[in-house]
């Protein structure tokens, strides 16, 4: 590990992208990408737009557990590190994040880009303006409807198959950047896994921060093997 190299200048802009590591630091299983099973689903059986037209009970069941289990956990060393940073340098700093759980709001964390959308927002299919949404909804009886036009209310979750969240307002950070630094994602999950490829074009400083090697670990400059917790507290 190099810690050392990991410098930040007053003048640096940073922008940060995290990934599923960093929930599993705080305890939670992040399903996305991870070939893991819910209930005997597997999760692209369970996070498309055909699982939520098949069988919309499943999908909220799905997001009901979900919503659970990340209430459950607390944010960790790293969401902290990263919220500290955030702090000094304001403006200069920009979080995108995949996971859909709040742990990097509630580490302090002000202004956070979950382009994979989240768990505790839900939107009207037909209105489709997200909405705070800490329900459960396990039932058929209890799917929730639209107070405006009656029509279902799903998960404010990019699914399989659907283009992540405003895409746009992440590129012009990242043209912007002097830094870019990945933290505990698998480097597999496209458009983030291509931050990299954009950051190295530009002659952008790329560092990747996990426990092991990202499948794009070539396309980075510095890779610190190590966990989000262990590291960032540590870095600035
Ligand atoms: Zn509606």
């Amino acid at each position: 590990m190099k810690h050392s190299m990991m410098k930040l200048a007053s003048s640096d802009r940073l922008f940060v992208l995290t990934g599923a590591g960093i929930s599993a630091e705080s305890g939670l299983a992040t399903f996305r990408g991870s070939g893991g099973l819910w209930n005997g689903h597997r999760v692209e059986e369970v996070a498309t737009l055909e699982a939520w037209d098949a069988d919309p009970e499943l999908v909220w069941r799905f997001y009901s557990m979900r919503r659970r289990d990340a209430l459950a956990v607390e944010p960790n060393a790293a969401h902290i590190a990263l919220a500290r940073i955030e702090e000094k340098l304001g403006d200069r700093f920009y979080l995108c994040t995949q996971n859909v759980d709040d742990l990097h709001e509630r580490g302090g964390s002000r202004r956070v880009h979950h382009m994979h959308g989240s768990l505790f927002q839900s939107r009207c299919v037909r209105c489709d303006k997200p909405f705070a949404d800490q329900s459960f909804y396990e039932t058929a009886a209890a799917l929730p409807m639209c107070n405006n036009c009656g029509a279902p209310v799903r998960p404010h979750i990019v699914w399989f198959g659907e283009i992540p969240l405003d895409l746009d307002s992440i590129y012009a950070p990242l043209d912007r950047a002097t830094v870019l630094l990945v933290v505990g994602t698998s480097g597999s999950v496209y458009p983030a896994a291509g931050f990299v490829h954009i950051a190295r074009q530009r002659g952008i400083r790329t560092v990747y921060i996990g426990p092991e090697e990202p499948a794009n670990a070539e396309a980075f400059s510095e890779v610190i093997l190590g966990t989000a917790t262990e590291v960032l507290p540590t870095l600035f």
